[in-house]
């Protein structure tokens, strides 16, 4: 119907040509909202610049933007790749748990083993950190919740002792996993260190896991390094990521350090342990819920730009059929016309009611391609040019009839003349008053 197509032939004003400065506002956009969420700086700084360059060789656009943000962002999380545990060939699959004290060592063996419990496998805790009197009876409680068997020896505060022990007993019995719970201290001193290198070669673990504080910010980053120069590392477990509103560290963390991220402690409850994935940290980094969310807010800069100068050129009346074309072929490569619909000053709401409208299929508008493609660049320019000689021509040259052609430029003027109507001040009323 003619009141869908004026719409449409208003949306078709929106340009979306190369924008140089609009990429630069939308990068401003993203670097502060990264550096808001707790994204080391440096990481950011190579973002910005990826995200950039990756946008330019896509098209600058906002789905261009999107994609470029959304590549550049997984690469940096997908370090290592291997995620969530890996089963030795032979059990049972030893991992050392190691951090400093109070990072939720203790709590996420018990959620790592709950985890595989609920994979049905069998497991056993060792309690080596015997630095600390509460941590074996803190051991003994969640072990007797979950349900899973404790290797423990109060007899001695020799943790490399008890290991060898617990190894031995864990090779006579058939356990799956042997998680060993190690002691930390408030900071990296050698001394926790020497006891960790002998507690590894008591062990000799198939994995070591680093579990890290979200809460410690860019220390995280920094012990994480530590560790790993030590005592070699092979994954990270990201505790108390559910008390840390900003989580921008998860980036840092993965990309700095080289080594894979493995599991996120989402919680105090056992079961609150997840398997790392790429997009619940991209998701949660944006703090808009998804990151669709974000790219929006920091790509509508360029949008906002767009929709300007579009609605000063509709309300000077200056509608020509080159634009028209031109719009056309970027309107392919946009995704959705109700997000373009809704860049239309006063006509977001309408959005809905066009949301539907199929563009690549359209016979109408294949017509008025084909007509616009008969024209001269003289006509294009000037639309008031078309006398009915050269309608005529225009039609002998696109193959379509003199009627056809009459009803498509009649639209294309009275799209002209509803555009500008409704982009005006009182636009959405008038338009939803003629909608009954
Ligand atoms: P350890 O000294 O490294 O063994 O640390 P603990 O396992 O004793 O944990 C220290 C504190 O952090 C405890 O109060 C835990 O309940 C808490 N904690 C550990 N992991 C998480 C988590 O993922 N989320 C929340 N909210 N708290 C956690
Ligand atoms: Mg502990």
């Amino acid at each position: 119907d003619t009141l869908t197509d004026s719409f449409t032939s208003a949306i078709k004003k929106i340009r979306f040509h190369d924008d140089d400065k609009a990429l630069t506002k939308a990068l401003g956009e993203l670097k502060k909202n990264l550096l808001k969420a707790d994204v080391n700086h440096k990481v950011v700084k190579e973002l910005i610049a990826d995200v950039q360059v990756l946008t330019k060789e896509k098209g600058i656009g906002k789905d261009q933007f999107l994609e470029a943000l959304r590549e550049t962002l997984y690469k940096l999380l997908e370090v290592g790749g291997n995620k969530g545990f890996t089963f030795a060939p032979n059990p049972p699959t030893t991992i050392l748990m190691t951090g400093l004290q109070g990072s939720g060592k203790t709590t996420t063996t018990g959620k790592l083993a709950t985890y595989l419990k609920n994979k049905q496998k069998k497991v056993l805790i060792v309690a080596a950190d015997l630095q600390r009197l509460a941590a074996v009876e803190q051991l003994r409680q969640i072990t007797t919740q979950i349900e899973v068997e404790l290797y423990e020896d109060e007899a001695t505060k020799n943790p490399v002792e008890v290991v060898k022990a617990a190894m031995e007993y864990a090779n006579s019995k058939i356990f799956d996993v042997v998680l060993i719970d190690t002691a930390g201290r408030l900071a990296i001193d050698d001394e926790l260190m020497d006891e960790l290198e002998n507690v590894k070669k008591a062990a000799s673990p198939d994995e070591i896991f680093y579990v890290a504080d979200s809460l410690t910010g860019q220390d995280a980053i920094r012990t994480a390094t530590s560790f790993k120069e030590k005592i070699g590392i092979d994954g990270v477990i990201l505790s108390k990521y559910d008390g840390d509103s900003k989580g921008g560290v998860a980036l840092g963390l993965s990309s700095q350090v080289q080594v894979p991220l493995r599991f996120i402690g989402s919680g105090e409850k056992m079961e609150d342990l997840e398997v790392f994935l790429p997009e619940r940290i991209v998701n949660r980094l944006m703090g808009f819920g998804d990151i669709e969310g974000l790219a929006e807010k920091t790509a509508n800069v360029i949008d906002e730009k767009k929709a300007k100068l579009l609605t000063k050129k509709i309300q000077k009346g200056k509608f020509n059929f080159n634009d028209f074309l031109e719009q056309m072929e970027s309107m392919k490569k946009m995704g959705s016309m109700s997000s373009m619909m809704s860049m239309i000053p006063g006509m977001g709401n309408m959005s809905k009611a066009i949301k539907d409208f199929d563009f690549e299929n359209s016979g109408e508008l294949k017509g008025i391609k084909a007509m616009v493609s008969s024209m001269t660049p003289k006509e294009r320019e000037d639309p008031d040019l078309l006398n009915n000689s050269r309608k005529k021509r225009i039609a002998a040259g696109c193959g379509l009839s003199d009627v056809e052609i009459n009803r498509m430029i009649k639209q294309f003027k009275n799209a002209g003349k509803m555009a500008k109507k409704f982009s005006g001040k009182n636009g959405m009323k008038q338009l939803q008053s003629m909608m009954g």
